[in-house]
């Protein structure tokens, strides 16, 4: 007998910044580390930031759906691609994600509508055409208002994937489908590409 009795579990910080931890440690890219580091600037700082993160919260959760139409994030049961009278509605771009359809508006070049998949097939990890935005797409084509169909799934294995399964489902009901091309990227140089890309390229190669 030492008489120091059962050993007293040490609390190895407070439950309420333990259980914030853990959250924020689900975004991606955010490590137990990073996560430990954002509560602790969150917590020296006065109430009012910590109240007005709160709040913004909030408003995600209660005001921020997805489009009707496209399926992109939207406050309003319209997002405001769809709202925009002034684009090209015989142009339809199809995306992964809101997230691509952000990137292609960066881009500032496509002034048709879009349509968000929300995400790619994947059979193995539980995403097949079911999980998919495809019935409304398939429903927006019948109207015959796209000319042209423009496949912008990322260049992955389930990206081709889906971009042929959506492809092979439109090509009774548009006239034209299109892929983005695959290329080289901007300031890149030759021999640092990795052979499928540049293979990719050459194949997709245009007149000049
Ligand atoms: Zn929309």
């Amino acid at each position: 007998m030492t008489g120091l009795g059962d050993p007293i579990p040490v609390a190895v910080g407070l439950p309420s910044v333990e259980r914030a931890i853990v959250l924020f440690s689900r975004f991606p890219g955010v490590g137990r580390k990073s996560a430990q580091r954002m509560i602790h600037h969150l917590l020296r700082q006065e109430k009012e930031g910590v109240v007005q993160l709160l709040h913004a919260l909030q408003a995600l959760s209660d005001r921020v759906g997805h489009c009707t139409v496209c399926h992109n994030l939207a406050e309003d049961e319209r997002c405001w691609i769809c709202q925009d009278t002034r684009r090209e509605a015989a142009l339809l771009c199809v995306v992964e994600e809101s997230m691509d359809l952000l990137a292609m508006e960066r881009a500032g070049l496509f002034r048709g509508y879009y349509h968000v998949l929300g995400g790619r097939l994947n059979p193995l990890g539980g995403m097949g055409p079911e999980q998919l935005n495809l019935a409304t797409l398939e429903a927006r084509l019948q109207t015959g208002q796209t000319t042209e169909l423009i496949i912008a799934t990322n260049p992955t294995v389930e990206g081709e994937a889906t971009a042929h399964y959506v492809a092979q489902m439109a090509s009774s009901l548009v006239p034209r489908i299109t892929r983005l091309a695959y290329g080289m990227p901007m300031g890149g140089e030759l021999e640092y590409l990795d052979e499928s890309t540049l293979y990719q390229a050459l194949a997709g190669r245009r007149n000049f």
